[in-house]
């Protein structure tokens, strides 16, 4: 799980939603060397369903930050690789104000386009769904039918292509949540339960590894290749 590839200041508050360019590199290429492919959580599934034994890894991309076109997609595309990008559907081409209307100190960090979203998905990337809004989907003000229906049907008609996975903000969800993500037609859903996923995992509540700024190259190796990881399943 990777958020923003991107270089930050010292000051910037919330590091964990970074990776440095020349990390993110050093990371992609530590995979190829062990032999794994870089895919998107589509393929990851497909896999999982199918039985196969490549080496995959699937590569998540939350929010759709302009920084996964311009950085990292150039680095993906030279290994070959394929990922998934979680585009917020209601604020493509703006920025991350649901941190910045907090004030919480998290600086704005832009979006992508409508243009820049067609680009990767001619490149081979899955464009998946990361709501309408960015609101936690269990606080009961929010709007489901708008953050996960009207969400995927606004990505699936400005990009014509079919949005299969979701991605609940926050890593927010309930049986109620995962039910109409479910209902809307989406086949597979990442949370933020920290595992590497197996076939024994509901397509609908997808574990994932979280890659950050303080992931130094033996600890990406010790996430991808150990238990570490899935002894924090639920902790
Ligand atoms: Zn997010």
């Amino acid at each position: 799980m990777y958020h923003s590839i991107k270089l930050i200041e010292k000051s910037e508050v919330m590091k964990s939603l970074h990776v440095a360019p020349n990390a993110f590199k050093r990371q992609m290429l530590i995979l190829k060397k062990l032999g794994f492919r870089g895919c998107s959580v589509m393929d990851a599934g497909n896999a999982l369903r199918s039985g196969s034994t490549e080496k995959l890894v699937a590569l998540t991309f939350d929010d759709g930050y302009i920084n996964f076109y311009n950085t990292a997609l150039p680095i993906l595309d030279a290994h070959n690789f394929s990922a998934t990008v979680f585009p917020v559907a209601g604020l493509v081409g703006k920025s991350n104000v649901w941190d910045t209307e907090k004030n919480n100190g998290i600086s704005a960090n832009p979006l992508m386009s409508w243009k820049q979203l067609h680009g990767c998905a001619d490149q081979g990337i899955e464009i998946g769904c990361h709501s309408m809004s960015h609101r936690s989907l269990i606080d009961p003000k929010t709007d489901l039918e708008s953050e996960v229906v009207d969400a995927k049907k606004k990505l699936a008609d400005k990009l014509k292509i079919n949005i299969e996975t979701f991605c609940y903000p926050y890593g927010h969800y309930n049986k109620n949540i995962m039910n109409a993500v479910s209902a809307a037609g989406f086949s597979s859903a990442v949370t933020m339960t920290r595992a590497r996923a197996t076939d024994n995992d509901d397509l609908l509540q997808l574990p994932r590894i979280p890659i950050t700024w303080h992931t130094l190259p033996h600890l990406f190796l010790v996430k991808l290749l150990t238990t570490y990881e899935d002894n924090r399943r639920n902790k």
